[in-house]
């Protein structure tokens, strides 16, 4: 399959765009799969009413069937379409953050999406997205979308239309192009039918956010202990890896510099994810500085660039600093800790 690009411009409305969304709109409406930018990352659509569609996301991912995908949609109107029962504190979440990184886990409406959305589950995980190319593609289908990230199953999210063709060349239909994406972590994930607003995945809203509007949040047990059986399907799967082992360096600079000595002294090459603060610290083979640490907004948002990059370099293992577990830091450590298999070595 030739998989087509569209590059268009951010101010879809303004810059004479809409031809290209509405080629894609018109693909997405034969149950074709096309991947779109959000303001986390690029998303790989399909009509989230058909079986026919969504099969060919799990197809082209390689995604397992029971990882239940999320909704997209561009107004209030859809929401009630496909969700029933939605409670008061759903509703204020929505006003504060909609459109936004936020997808909220509600009680599905029965015969409208179909079951391989949502994997069979009598709930079903549905977001807007604050992006106006993803708001303009999904009003042009006129469908509800079903899109996780535009990535093969295990692998880094896509961050720009590159990452998406990187891994999907020739097995959709198109993809949308307007740069590279904000925020580069996945939405929080928070689930509404539980007694206490519960984040099964931490994202691009924070706990702090969530709570300073509807009070007390809790956090699913399963994104700390490694053992348990996560609410939120997709989260017992690796995810997010580069091809080289990573591992986690809870200590100084001077101690992971030790760690790289070490490896390079038995000839293996050797890669560091650092900072650009820490970035000087550093001799290695491959030395990547993701962000600030002193705003991690801009590390969640190189993060997996960072992690694909070390992928075109021939490292044979990436040690990598740690972050603070507070605000975006929880999102970009449980995506780290993923990403390395939770292998972490602490300075003693
Ligand atoms: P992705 O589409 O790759 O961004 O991942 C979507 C995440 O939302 C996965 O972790 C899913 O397991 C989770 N999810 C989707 N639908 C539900 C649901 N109905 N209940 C709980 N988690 C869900
Ligand atoms: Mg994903």
């Amino acid at each position: 399959m030739e998989t087509k690009v569209w590059i268009v411009d951010n101010a879809v409305d303004k810059k004479g765009s809409y031809s290209q969304i509405s080629q894609a709109a018109t693909l997405l409406r034969e149950n074709e799969v096309v991947a779109f930018p959000t303001e986390t990352v690029y998303g790989l659509g399909a009509n989230a009413t058909s079986t026919i569609a969504v099969k060919k996301i799990f197809q082209a991912k390689g995604r397992p069937s029971d990882n239940p995908l999320i909704v997209h949609i561009a107004d209030r109107k859809q929401l009630e379409e496909i969700a029933v029962d939605i409670p008061p504190v759903a509703n204020t979440l929505i006003e504060h953050f909609w459109p936004g990184p936020l997808t909220l886990i509600l009680k599905k409406r029965e015969n409208v999406i179909c079951d391989e959305v949502t994997a069979g589950l009598s709930t079903i995980a549905v977001r807007m997205p604050d992006h106006p190319v993803a708001l303009a593609l999904i009003q042009e289908s006129g469908l509800p979308l079903a899109a996780p990230s535009a990535n093969l199953s295990g692998r880094p999210s896509p961050t720009s239309a590159m990452h998406v063709l990187t891994d999907l060349n020739g097995k959709i239909a198109g993809v949308v192009d307007a740069g590279v994406t904000g925020i580069g972590v996945e939405s929080t994930v928070l689930d509404c039918t539980a007694e206490i607003p519960t984040i099964l995945r931490p994202g691009g809203v924070t706990k702090e956010e969530l709570e300073k509007i509807i009070g007390h949040v809790n956090m699913d047990a399963a994104l700390f202990a490694g053992d348990k059986v996560p609410k939120s399907p997709g989260m017992k799967y690796t995810h997010y890896a580069p091809k080289s082992p990573l591992i986690i360096v809870d200590g100084s600079p001077s101690f992971l510099q030790q760690l790289v000595d070490q490896q390079r002294a038995l000839g293996k090459k050797v890669g560091v994810l650092t900072t650009e603060e820490h970035e000087h610290f550093y001799k290695a083979d491959v030395v990547l500085a993701c962000g600030k640490r002193a705003d991690l907004y801009t590390v969640a948002s190189c993060l997996y660039g960072a992690l694909r990059a070390f992928d075109e370099t021939d490292v044979e293992v990436i040690y990598s600093e740690r972050f603070p577990q507070e605000g975006i830091g929880t999102a970009i450590m449980n995506r780290l800790n993923k990403a390395a298999g939770y292998q972490l070595i602490r300075e003693k």
